[in-house]
């Protein structure tokens, strides 16, 4: 199960592959940018630049309890258990494809665990076509204020962490992504939950939940990676994408047998850093290089809004896009693991 060679299986590498053909540095081709984004529909948006809206916008944010002291080793207060509830409840909506009625219940319940940890949240609505016709897609954008002000300003975060929460549309299967969507998204969550014990670290961090990771029918430069596309499209063209140091993105993290798989196109010294916090907490057997590019939502930060960012994937999952990617296969344990790894980076990257 460790080796990392085993047939290509995802017409996502064999994308990447003719990427870094056609593109020697990733995020340097002027041309390879400008044709993604004139093959893309989606909506531009306001051109007023970022903005946060709580997801209570009808009524005032409710105050957070009285402050408790930051706990000194946060990474210890990732709860495996709290974030496998967070998934269930996310597979227990059912097959989540972008534009469905299901993914609206998902997203609700994303932002719900969210405000309720004291995050706003901006919800980022746009459409584009899809070999499905056109489709609404709404990305979620949490940011946490240390202050007073709220809706949290978005002018603190340095740090980007996504996941993304839609599941790849089967008209043959019952498809419920248990690892593949669900689990990064419950594991968000959780993580959403513990930095808002330590306000500065967390208004550092903007979290990303994107809606339409998944290709429609397959991935090309203009199906799949709708959400992310749209965000790091912003990023740039508001100038935003500047005040970020770094991202992390997670996805199929669940696996009871914990494998993560990192593409070859894995910023360094970034990669190497976080490799030394799994060193720190005894988790480095986890992490590997694949020995190619895995096609992800990193893909877009990287190239479009040049943010180094890496996608902490376990692509070694026999379970992948089939109707057996179900919760029995997911270890809390898994998802505590990478979110005590991604905590300890965060503190040792931001500080206090
Ligand atoms: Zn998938």
């Amino acid at each position: 199960m460790n080796s990392f060679f085993y047939p290509v299986r995802d017409s996502r590498v064999l994308l990447t592959a003719a990427l870094l053909l056609l593109l020697p540095v990733a995020g340097c081709n002027r041309k390879a940018d400008s044709s993604a984004d004139s093959s893309s529909s989606e909506t531009t948006g306001s051109a007023a630049g970022p903005q946060t809206v709580s997801s209570h916008s009808s009524s005032p944010p409710k105050p957070r309890p009285t402050a408790l002291p930051v706990p000194a080793e946060i990474w210890k207060e990732f709860s495996g258990e709290k974030a496998l509830a967070e998934v269930k409840k996310q597979i227990d909506f059912g097959p989540r494809p972008s534009g469905s009625a299901e993914i609206e219940k998902a997203r609700a319940a994303i932002s719900e665990s969210l405000a309720a940890s004291g995050w706003d949240i901006e919800p980022q609505p746009f459409t584009a076509e899809t070999p499905r016709g056109t489709v609404k897609f709404v990305n979620l954008i949490a940011r946490f204020s240390a202050t007073t002000a709220r809706p949290a300003p978005a002018t603190t975060q340095t740090v980007i962490v996504a996941s993304h929460f839609d599941t790849k549309r089967f008209s043959t299967i019952k498809f419920v992504g248990a690892s593949d969507g669900a689990s990064s998204t419950g594991a968000l969550v959780e993580l959403a939950r513990v930095l808002a014990l330590d306000p500065v670290l967390a208004s550092k961090v903007e979290l990303l939940f994107f809606d339409g990771e998944e290709a429609f029918t397959q991935f090309t430069e203009t199906d799949g990676l709708y959400g992310s596309r749209h965000y790091a499209t912003q990023l740039r063209d508001t100038q935003r994408a500047a005040q970020f140091k770094f991202g992390i993105l997670w996805d199929m993290i669940g696996d009871k047998e914990l494998t993560i798989t990192l593409s070859a196109d894995s910023p360094q010294p970034l990669t190497e850093e976080i490799l030394l916090s799994a060193e720190a907490l005894g988790l480095r057997k986890h992490f590997g290089y694949y020995n190619r590019s895995i096609l992800d939502d990193h893909e877009p930060l990287l190239r479009l809004a040049r943010i180094p960012t890496v996608d902490l994937i376990d692509f070694d999952y026999l379970p992948w896009h089939t109707a057996d990617d179900t919760f029995d296969k997911l270890s809390p344990e898994s998802l505590r693991k990478i979110g005590a790894v991604t905590l300890f980076h965060l503190r040792k990257a931001l500080g206090k």
